[in-house]
């Protein structure tokens, strides 16, 4: 195991550096690689940001975004960078079957592994690991990283803010969420402080839908939205043709899960997509519902508390289906004073 003092040595000399991150690449995960590599890039590191696929379109805007290498696209070079790599970030995952094909990549490489992550059970590959699973955003963690591990505030600059500021936006549902503590706050405030514009990110981020991606959120309220309530449970099931039909890319289904929370009493609720290779599952709750507990013992997932995801292989009605069977089981943690 590599302590903070080995650390800060090792990167005091210019160093072959991968930083990767989670298939999908979602706010948290792409602001806190990008600040990283903004910040490796500084101080002289050969770094590169190398992610399992594409990302979505409402990110297409963050600093550095150009320089991403996607490693289903460029398979050989990435493998060389990444058995290269002295040092390998991974960051805003802890498990290898996140970063899909680039997982014996990233196993069998030499390298550091350094794992800034907020979530559940890490599984124990990396080297260090700077990691809280009650920290709001990866984002939070890397600010701690570069300003307490590594005792260097002043290298913030304003790429960086804006960065870790998305990656912080996002995971809290704009400031929002249980884990938006008063800390969440004073670290956001430094971030606008040092250069983060935090209306254009809005802006960037929430105000740039494309006409298909709205008409299909307004098809999904009226056509795809099922409310159990028994269950105080409602879930969205979209098919395949549904997101050919508006064209949806990724990206473009990100923030329609919690529309069904915004119905007064639910606890639960679920989007169930099919995607091509999978069907794939988005859970969020409020309170205590454990949703990484239903997708770690249901559908081969995990995650947070309120915000977890899964997988399963079965026809998406027969998903569909399967977690409608499972409200039974939890309706006493769904209405606790049944
Ligand atoms: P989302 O619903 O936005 O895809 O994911 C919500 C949370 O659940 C994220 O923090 C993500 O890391 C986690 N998550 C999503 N899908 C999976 C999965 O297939 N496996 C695991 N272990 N976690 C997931
Ligand atoms: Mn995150």
């Amino acid at each position: 195991m590599f302590t903070s003092e080995t650390l800060r040595e090792e990167l005091s000399k210019p160093k072959q550096i991968v930083i990767a991150t989670h298939h999908k690449p979602d706010g948290d995960a792409l602001g806190s690689s990008l600040a990283v590599y903004h910040w490796l890039k500084a101080k002289g590191h050969a770094a590169h940001v190398v992610v399992p696929s594409d990302f979505p379109a409402f990110l297409d805007w963050m600093p550095g975004r150009e320089d991403v290498i996607i490693y289903t696209a460029n398979k050989t070079d990435s493998d060389a960078l990444i058995a290269e790599a002295d040092i390998i970030f991974c960051l805003d995952f802890n498990g290898l079957s996140r970063i899909h094909a680039m997982a014996d990549s990233v196993k069998n490489a030499g390298g550091v592994k350094i794992m800034i992550d907020h979530h559940l059970d890490p599984q124990g590959f990396d080297d260090y690991r700077h990691w809280d699973s009650n920290a709001a955003a990866t984002a939070q963690l890397v600010y701690d990283f570069m300003v307490h591990v590594m005792g260097d505030h002043e290298s913030i600059t304003p790429d960086i803010a804006t960065c870790l500021y998305t990656g912080i936006m996002t995971d809290t549902g704009s400031f929002r969420f249980q884990t938006t503590t008063p800390s969440v706050h004073l670290i956001v405030a430094d971030l606008i402080t040092s250069g983060a514009k935090n209306w254009e990110i809005h802006e960037k981020v929430y105000n740039s839908y494309t006409e298909n991606r709205l008409k299909f959120l307004g098809f999904c309220l009226v056509n795809r939205l099922e409310v159990l309530h028994e269950y105080r449970t409602a879930l969205f099931s979209v098919s395949r043709q549904d997101l050919q039909r508006f064209n949806i890319t990724t990206g473009d289904t990100e923030g329609l899960v919690n529309y069904a929370l915004a119905i007064s009493g639910m606890r639960l609720a679920a989007l169930i997509v099919d995607r091509t290779d999978q069907v794939k599952l988005s859970l969020r709750s409020v309170g205590d519902f454990p949703c990484n507990e239903l997708c770690r013992d249901h559908f081969n997932g995990g995650g947070h508390r309120n915000a977890a995801g899964g997988n399963a292989n079965e026809p998406l009605p027969v998903v569909v289906e399967k977690f409608k069977a499972l409200l039974p089981e939890y309706k006493t943690r769904l209405i606790p004073n049944n």
